[in-house]
């Protein structure tokens, strides 16, 4: 090759081609704050193709109960990259939340919401709260498993995994790494849920000790949320799970001020969406009041994300120049604080005015490196030994004397499966339980080999079989009880994979 080919082979490079991203204008004041955004990241250069696809109410109410069509998967799944404004979904039976059958259907395990005072612009008791939130995304209470198991008792799964735990925390630890963040705080509960929390809290301090430079920190969600709306100021990146994280992500929000300004991002191994925390907000929708700033912080998250952190940076610190100018919509309208109170028009052409300024007391934005450089390595499964040990067989019993079933079932002996404990709501009713306890029709019967451990290195050793738990399971039916559902007791290399009773 000549070197002027070589030279303009180079030249070639430079010229950054658009990067085509999926955008949703979304419902009620969705349109607005998109096209404003829209605009403002036109005008400070970003190089962005957007192709529109129609999510929401529109969807919802042409018999698409999920409220997205063919057309806009095949988008999305081509271009990898959305920005979405909020969408409305429509009261009534059979419409599925949008944002979880997005969140889970692409992957989109890390939920990432930075919040931040903007003090004394934005009255908040906390001017230098400075925190973002990352939560899982996928997981948890939010699996959807629910079941009613007896008239009286239902039931909600919490699944918490090896890989999701060790996704999501990594990415917390990485992400404080390429944002120079100084510590990363876990929130669980495993004082009481000790093998899911358990899971989450061992990873944690797994990952953490890959990242000695960075502090690391766990509490107890209860206590942990207590301190974030009581100390915000204290805290700097959290972890934790869905359920909690939706939780303290709102607190985090409201007490910044900013339920209006934050962004968030959902990130995914291949695919990542970027949106306002808002709703679509319908009392005020086409009045030209509505704040684009969630939006906008979210399309900022996501210029970082496609590799243009400079245009991000232009954005964020043109916005806070105009937060900091005194003109602001009127949700963050103070009277004696702000100069002006502008509309969603007026708010992005003064955004527009600021390009290439910094603010003067706002801290400027300095994004640099965006999640790109964020790289999750793919989860190796080790091998483990999984041994049966017994089974929980769980009764629809309608009596109330719990000796009266434990006296029956001790009898059993089925391949020397016997009767350890029977529970109540979890609390141990049979042996010796209290009278005390409230007993509702749900028993749970704890069934454990009694076979001792001797013959462990043959080849087939099985201490018992799960044959021997479908023999049990028949003949308690034989005998007229209504089986609910069993779980069986597993130890994973002889490290025990189950609780105990309350009281055991
Ligand atoms: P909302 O956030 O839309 O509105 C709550 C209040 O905040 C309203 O008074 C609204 O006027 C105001 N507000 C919200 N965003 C604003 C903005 N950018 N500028 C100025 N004021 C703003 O919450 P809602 O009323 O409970 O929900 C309305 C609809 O939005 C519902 O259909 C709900 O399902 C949907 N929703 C969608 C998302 C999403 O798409 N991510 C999130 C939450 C709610």
């Amino acid at each position: 090759m000549s070197t002027l080919e070589l030279i303009s082979k180079k030249e070639e490079k430079k010229i950054k081609t658009p990067v085509k991203i999926a955008v949703a204008s979304g419902d009620g004041i969705g349109p607005e704050i998109m096209k404003a955004s829209l605009r403002i990241l036109e005008k400070a250069g970003a190089e962005i193709e957007p192709e529109f696809i129609e999510l929401g109410e529109k969807a919802y109410l042409s018999g698409k109960t999920a409220g997205i069509d063919d057309d806009a998967w095949d988008i999305i799944k081509k271009n990898k990259v959305i920005l979405k404004a909020p969408i409305t979904t429509p009261q009534g039976k059979g419409y599925k939340s949008l944002n979880v059958t997005l969140r889970k259907t692409l992957g989109l395990f890390a939920n990432v919401r930075p919040v931040e005072a903007y003090s004394p612009f934005i009255p908040t008791h906390f001017p230098n709260m400075d925190v973002v939130i990352i939560r899982e995304n996928e997981e948890d209470l939010y699996a959807g498993i629910e079941h009613r198991q007896t008239q009286d008792v239902y039931q909600c799964l919490k699944l918490i995994t090896r890989p999701g735990c060790e996704r999501i925390i990594r990415y917390a630890f990485e992400y404080a790494k390429v944002y120079h963040r100084r510590k990363v705080t876990c929130m669980v509960k495993d004082n009481i849920m000790k093998i899911t929390d358990g899971l989450f809290h061992k990873v944690f301090d797994e990952i953490a000790l890959e990242y000695p430079e960075i502090e690391n920190d766990v509490q107890i969600i209860d206590i942990g949320s207590a301190k974030l709306a009581a100390q915000p100021e204290d805290y700097d990146v959290i972890v934790t799970s869905n359920l909690y994280g939706d939780i303290i992500s709102d607190i985090a929000a409201e007490i910044g001020g900013s339920v209006g300004m934050c962004g968030s991002s959902n990130i995914g191994k291949e695919v990542a969406m970027f949106e306002a925390i808002h709703g679509s907000a319908p009392d005020i929708a086409g009045q030209n009041r509505a704040n684009p700033s969630g939006l906008l912080n979210a399309a900022i998250s996501m210029l970082a994300h496609i590799g243009q952190p400079e245009i991000g940076d232009k954005i964020k610190n043109a916005w806070l120049c105009t937060i900091e100018q005194g003109y602001h919509t009127a949700d963050i309208y103070r009277e004696g604080v702000s100069r002006k109170k502008v509309g969603t028009e007026e708010f992005s052409n003064i955004i527009i005015s600021n390009l290439g300024r910094t603010p003067n007391l706002l801290k400027a934005s300095h994004i640099k490196s965006g999640e790109d450089s964020i790289q999750i390595p793919d989860y190796s499964r080790k091998e483990q030994h999984k041994e049966l040990v017994g089974v929980d067989v769980f009764l629809d019993w309608k009596e109330d004397d719990p000796n009266k079933l434990g006296f029956a079932l001790s009898k059993l002996n089925i391949y020397q499966l016997k009767l350890k404990m029977i529970t109540n709501r979890g609390v141990k009713v049979y042996p010796e339980g209290l009278s005390e306890t409230y007993c509702t029709d749900h028993w749970r019967c704890r069934f454990v080999s009694t076979n001792a451990k001797i013959n462990k290195d043959e080849p087939d050793y099985k201490l018992i079989d799960f044959e021997h738990i479908l023999a049990l399971q028949s003949i308690l039916h034989h005998m007229g009880y209504d089986v609910i559902k069993t779980e069986n007791l597993y130890e994973f290399d002889d490290v025990r994979g189950f609780s105990l009773g309350q009281g055991e």
